[in-house]
């Protein structure tokens, strides 16, 4: 891992509230869990930001360190359980059907496989031992079936969400189930009926609750004290302040996640995201007519903190980004040499290590596609080009063959053979004077979205 001396990585941490140096725990590794879907249903275009924009962060992260990256699938969980009664279906073919469908979905988006993928129903056993420790240091009590954790005997509980426990007592107006001592008391291990999926415990048949799930796994795969801890916005609280004190007290105290990262939610035309309002974009669905390569661009567009307002126009701007970058590069031939020894500019990495900034990164990436356009010399458009690929690879885009880029999304427009064509005829009708149909030429390419440029050597165009 040749580069850790040069990592200046900054992270925004949720649990200290701002930005700081990212030092692992241990030197040259670094150990990342982010929480993964509940297979239920296919997953919408909010949920593909996490495992995009974490996708890069591994990206970068393993440029410098060994990275052990885990992303769990939830297999086990009421929601789950309804979809099942639903449909008639058994609950191992739902949840095979949508992680399946994750996973694909996914990939289609450049979203490169996690190191490791734990699901929940193959850690039972790590979470019983763990609730059972929990018991027996007194952060948590069986009562009616269930094993709840006992908010109060954790001093710490609200540091990471910043909420005050007296003051969520004093607010809380909901109805506390009878066999909790206190409301915010939350389920470790909850009894199930014979029709439910459930498993043998100390606590009788039962089946475990959402958030023991990531500490067991998280133990299990990465250690005590793992170094990044990631997911939406949404789960802070209640998910990630329970998984804290679930870890934590479970190991004396030891610290859990050493960053923790959220990122900002996805909205749909500044309306949030969800069913009844019939406003959720599969990303299933979109992948069959739009290339994975511009949701994707689309979602790095915004710096993952930030909310993201989705609208038609995300797509059609992240297309034009993709079209700037695949034109730049289309009929330059790369050498493998010139390839393997290309570099990422330091800009980018600067920009990407600056907390994750991935529209600066794009705009320097954009800057190296301008300087391409621009150059003439031959060795210069090579290694210039070659600089693109390598940002492409750590961007997970231009992954593509420029030429089938433009002839594969380019629908009810014109292809880049068609384009040729027509370039040629105009420099033809020069060539013979007939400047009325060159420029006739000049101006329906112009309509068409297409720019063409005279230079000394012959015309060149570009999509603009
Ligand atoms: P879920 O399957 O609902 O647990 O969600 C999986 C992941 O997607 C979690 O990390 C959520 O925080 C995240 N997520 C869900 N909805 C959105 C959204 N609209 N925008 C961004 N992230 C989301
Ligand atoms: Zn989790």
């Amino acid at each position: 891992m040749t580069e850790s001396h040069l990592m200046t990585l900054q992270l925004h941490d949720t649990l200290r509230g701002k930005k700081v140096p990212f030092e692992p725990l241990k030197e040259g590794e670094v150990t990342m869990y982010l929480c993964g879907p509940t297979v239920y249903n296919f997953a919408h275009i909010g949920n593909a930001r996490p495992a995009v924009v974490f996708d890069l962060l591994a990206r970068l992260l393993r440029r410098s360190y060994k990275l052990t990256f885990a992303r769990n699938i939830t297999d086990v969980d009421d929601k789950i359980n309804a979809a099942s009664v639903e449909s008639g279906k058994p609950i191992d073919e739902i949840t095979a059907r949508y992680i399946k469908a994750y996973n694909d979905d996914m990939g289609a988006l450049g979203v490169k496989p996690p190191d490791i993928e734990p699901r929940a129903t193959q850690h039972i056993d790590e979470m019983v031992a763990m609730i059972a420790t929990l018991v027996e240091k007194g952060f948590a009590y069986e009562a009616d079936g269930h094993v709840l954790f006992d908010v109060s005997s954790n001093e710490a509980y609200g540091t990471l969400s910043k909420r005050d426990l007296r003051e969520m007592i004093a607010g809380a107006r909901v109805e506390v189930a009878p066999y909790k001592k206190a409301a915010h008391d939350f389920v470790l291990w909850k009894p199930s009926t014979p029709e439910l999926p459930g498993w043998d415990s100390p606590w009788g048949r039962g089946r475990p609750g959402w958030h023991i799930e990531c500490s067991a796994m998280a133990e299990k795969h990465l250690g005590t004290t793992i170094d990044i801890h990631a997911g939406g916005r949404d789960l802070v609280f209640p998910h990630h302040e329970n998984e804290l004190a679930q870890s934590s007290c479970a190991h004396d105290g030891a610290p859990f996640a050493r960053y923790w990262l959220h990122n900002g939610f996805l909205s749909m035309d500044q309306t949030k995201m969800s069913k009844s309002l019939g406003n959720v974009l599969l990303v299933h669905e979109m992948i069959k007519t739009i290339p994975g390569e511009i949701i994707r661009l689309a979602l790095l567009s915004a710096h993952y903190k930030q909310p993201l307002d989705w609208s038609a126009e995300s797509i059609e701007s992240a297309r034009r980004m993709l079209d700037r970058l695949y034109g730049a590069v289309q009929g330059v031939e790369v050498s493998k040499d010139a390839r393997a020894s290309a570099e990422v500019p330091p800009e980018l990495i600067a920009a990407l290590e600056d907390d994750l900034n991935s529209p600066k990164a794009m705009a320097a990436f954009f800057g190296l596609a301008k300087d391409l356009n621009k150059a003439s010399d031959a060795d210069q458009r090579e290694s210039l080009a070659a600089k693109m690929y390598a940002c492409g690879e750590l961007m997970g885009l231009l992954g593509n063959d420029p030429d089938e880029w433009f002839s594969a999304h380019v629908e009810g427009e014109l292809t880049s053979g068609e384009i040729d064509v027509l370039v040629e005829k105009r420099i033809a009708a020069k060539a013979a004077g007939d400047y009325e149909t060159a420029d006739a030429l000049r101006d329906s390419l112009l309509e068409a979205g297409v720019t063409i440029q005279d230079g000394r050597d012959g015309s060149t165009w570009r999509r603009s």
